[in-house]
């Protein structure tokens, strides 16, 4: 069935649901198919623009996890634009529209304008979240109403919008949406204003996305089994009796990672990404850091002369910006210089201080580096990095007749584990090793002898780790083919996989 003609200069307000592709309406996917314009939010399903016109034009108009947005008139202002230019135009939201979505104050400024509109709903997150996570928001003789809360408001503020005696009063199921963070506060104002602290409640992270996670709890525990889980953005709160159904009515097949346990050797201050991104897999990680950086003392950096700049650690960026502060430098000093990075982790970090590398290899090793490197021309390069870093990238380019600095910024040090930490690390399923540094202080701190139980896996990050690995007489089960943490992970859930 071909897809019906959108109208032009009509603006569609459409819910996309709260995650899963598959939640997406009929209606939905139609309009998406036929827009001209499609102006979408942070929220909505990962694929959800898969099925777009190849010429429609994707304005993304949402937010960054509470940091800079599009201003919501500038939105405003764009769908009546492109509308009154005779396009036909689809706002998707996630969830619904007008369900904490603003989709009302679109319709009003679009009625203003005298802009046609068409209201498609969605799936919202209540709804869909609770649904995956197995919990009935209504139920005969336990909840027979339910209320959609922001928890947005700050109940310590005077001004706030909500009455939160009436909503501890309220006869049925709560649900807040936004806010997790504010849960702590949330929970002391309903307990205060009456609501029972040992009422079951519950939080459903990332709802029907592959990535849901859910905890259940009571009122007054809830927000401390959050902290300890680390639930993030997006989230809804569930507070009542239903709350307790979620065990008994669960049904999403286990977290690829549900029942294994994952050492983690890295230094504390870098691990904490992957070991997150192991737990919203569902592994129970085991925090084993072998390694401390340490940024060397130094004298202030002048960039200028060097007409490449090669960074090959997100440690190694965060002390180069230490080191041109020292002399009241900042980005802008990198300017005449490219900049090459060894991975997407490094890039990322120069891009978190405004800096787009010029090149990244497609190989995570210094290696990778040098023929990257190949077709660049340089006459003088500074290699930033740690002390006792490997010596392929200098060399390479000094082979090539450019003068090349090597600039020490920072070490790594050996962190003493607790015999509990090497305990645990020696009997878990997996045990990762990010570095070779990191192969090396693992078996300073084991006291020169890994011993690891029969069933543990060894994963390595790429060729240079397993070497040192090998060297070591342990042998890698488990290589990424992708040097970083994504590669990883991926390389760990392949090997976990049935
Ligand atoms: N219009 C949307 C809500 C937008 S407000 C809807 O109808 O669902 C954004 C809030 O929605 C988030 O802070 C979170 O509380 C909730 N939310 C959105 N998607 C979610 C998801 N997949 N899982 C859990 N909560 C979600």
């Amino acid at each position: 069935m071909a897809a019906p003609e959108l109208r032009s200069g009509c603006v569609y307000l459409v819910g996309a649901g709260p995650g899963d592709p598959g939640l997406l309406s009929a209606r939905a996917l139609e309009l998406i198919a036929g827009a001209d314009t499609i102006l979408y939010d942070r929220l909505i399903p990962p694929s959800a623009l898969d099925g777009a016109r190849a010429d429609a034009e994707l304005l993304y108009v949402g937010k960054e996890g509470g940091g800079a947005s599009v201003p919501q008139e500038r939105t405003e202002a764009l769908l009546v634009e492109r509308a009154r230019a005779g396009a036909s135009v689809v706002r998707l939201k996630g969830g619904d529209p007008f369900v904490f979505g603003r989709g009302g104050e679109e319709a009003l400024t679009l009625r203003a304008a005298g802009v046609p509109f068409e209201i498609v709903p969605g799936v919202t997150a209540a709804i869909g979240a609770s649904a995956y996570a197995g919990i009935p928001l209504t139920h005969r003789g336990i909840a027979s109403a339910v209320a959609l809360i922001t928890g947005h408001e700050d109940p310590a503020k005077d001004e706030t919008a909500l009455d939160w005696a009436a909503l501890a009063a309220f006869p049925g199921t709560l649900v807040l949406y936004m806010g997790v963070r504010r849960l702590p506060e949330i929970a002391a104002a309903l307990i205060a204003a009456g609501r029972p602290g040992a009422e079951p409640a519950a939080v459903v992270e990332a709802g029907t996305l592959p990535t849901q996670r859910s905890v259940v709890a009571t009122l007054a525990t809830l927000a401390e089994t959050v902290r300890r889980e680390e639930i993030r953005a997006p989230s809804i709160t569930i507070i009542g009796p239903v709350a307790a159904f979620a065990d008994e009515l669960s049904w999403l097949e286990p977290r690829p990672l549900a029942g294994r346990s994952v050492a983690v050797t890295r230094a504390r201050a870098q691990s904490s990404e992957l070991a997150r991104r192991l737990r919203v897999l569902g592994a129970q990680v085991r925090e084993a850091p072998v390694i401390r950086v340490n940024e060397l003392p130094g004298p202030p950096l002048d960039p200028t002369p060097y007409d490449l700049i090669c960074l090959t650690s997100p440690n190694g960026v965060a002390a180069l910006f230490s080191r041109l502060a020292a002399g009241g430098r900042d980005a802008r000093s990198l300017a005449p210089a490219r900049i090459a990075a060894i991975g997407p982790g490094t890039a990322r970090a120069l891009a978190d201080r405004g800096i787009n590398a010029d090149v990244v290899p497609e190989r995570f090793v210094a290696e990778g580096l040098v023929e990257a490197l190949a077709a660049v021309p340089v006459e003088r390069a500074l290699v930033a990095r740690a002390s006792e870093g490997r010596d392929v990238l200098p060399d390479a380019l000094r082979a090539r007749g450019a003068h090349v600095d090597v600039l020490a910024l920072y070490e790594t040090l050996a962190e003493p584990l607790t015999d509990d930490a090497l305990a645990a690390a020696r009997d878990a399923d997996y045990v990762t090793f990010t570095s070779s540094s990191t192969v090396r202080f693992f078996l300073q701190a084991a006291g020169g002898e890994a011993r690891l139980a029969q069933h543990t896996r060894i994963v390595s990050i790429g060729p240079v780790t397993s070497e040192a690995l090998r060297e070591h007489g342990l042998a890698p089960d488990v290589e990424a083919e992708r040097h970083d943490i994504d590669g990883m992970i991926a390389a760990l859930l392949a090997d976990a996989a049935p």
